[in-house]
């Protein structure tokens, strides 16, 4: 099908990952109170992220699960930090096998879709070396997760990263997603930004990495792939730390990719990780994004 003249009616989507200072500004605390706060902000997604571990109940998860069907917010996950597929040491590469299933087991509680993580980590090996570790580990995680017909709906999401140290190029990201109908792409446009040293400020060099992603992973997975999108501060070696909108030196812009994704009528979901302001920037994403689809 022609990219440019497909019908699909799915829109962006949009949210932030974790609580933004403005959250408990006005008073709130729990997760309970977040489905309500962004529907009346007029945004529709909520990434939950386990970052140091799995800690939160089942019974928590549907119940916060409950107040996302009744204002119309769909959660995703992040699995653990400390998943590292790419570990010599068999335990650890072992864990990071649990960390994954653990997240699915509270993604499906809170009835969500998506599962974001982070492959691994180089360390002292080559990068052949430590990608190939990483690709037999995650097979077994593809190998577990299809055990179980309850997790059949779920999207496990490999995301670029932001550090050369780190297994994330946008290439190892599509390698992974071609080892399962269930892996789609998770681009974090601040890391790749990052990574490269600032290479993304003009709507055609988001442009080349949508094109480089229909040739890699097809477009059903194109469209519908998870983004984060957020101003990260970087060095020789890539990421140093994520900012908010108000950054004007390190990008991207968001702008440009607006552009793209009117373009090519893409419907990705797309979570802001800035730093305390991730609600306040997914809104002005969201403002962005209808603006310029209301031109077309
Ligand atoms: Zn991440």
């Amino acid at each position: 099908m022609d990219i440019f003249t497909h019908n699909n009616t799915e829109k962006p989507l949009f949210g932030p990952s974790g609580h933004s200072e403005s959250f408990a500004a006005e008073g709130h605390a729990s997760t309970m109170e977040m489905p309500e706060w962004l529907s009346t902000r007029g945004l529709d997604l909520f990434e939950y992220s386990f970052g140091r571990g799995v800690n939160i109940s089942s019974k928590t998860a549907s119940q916060i699960g409950e107040k996302c069907v009744q204002f119309g917010i769909e959660m995703s996950v992040h699995a653990p930090y400390f998943i590292n597929f790419a570990s010599p040491e068999e335990q650890k590469a072992e864990n990071s096998v649990g960390y994954i299933m653990s997240s699915l087991k509270i993604l499906k509680a809170f009835g969500g879709k998506r599962c974001v993580f982070h492959a691994g980590a180089q360390g002292g090996a080559a990068r052949e070396e430590a990608f190939a570790r990483t690709k037999a580990k995650f097979a077994e995680t593809l190998e577990l997760i299809s055990t179980h017909p309850e997790y059949s709906n779920l999207i496990i999401c490999p995301e670029t990263m932001g550090k050369q140290a780190q297994i994330g190029t946008i290439d190892e990201v599509i390698e992974l997603c071609n080892m399962g109908d269930n892996v789609y792409p998770c681009v974090d446009f601040g890391h790749v930004n990052s990574l490269y040293g600032g290479i993304l400020k003009t709507a055609g060099d988001f442009e080349n990495i949508i094109k480089r992603l229909f040739d890699g992973v097809g477009e059903k997975k194109t469209r519908n792939m998870h983004v984060h999108f957020s101003k990260i501060q970087f060095g020789a070696k890539g990421e140093i730390r994520h900012l908010t909108f108000a950054d004007n030196i390190y990008g991207p812009e968001f702008e440009p990719f607006a552009e793209i994704i009117v373009k090519y009528g893409l419907a990705p979901h797309i979570l802001s990780e800035s730093a305390g302001t991730q609600a306040e920037d997914s809104a002005f994403m969201k403002k962005v994004w209808q603006n310029l689809a209301n031109q077309h």
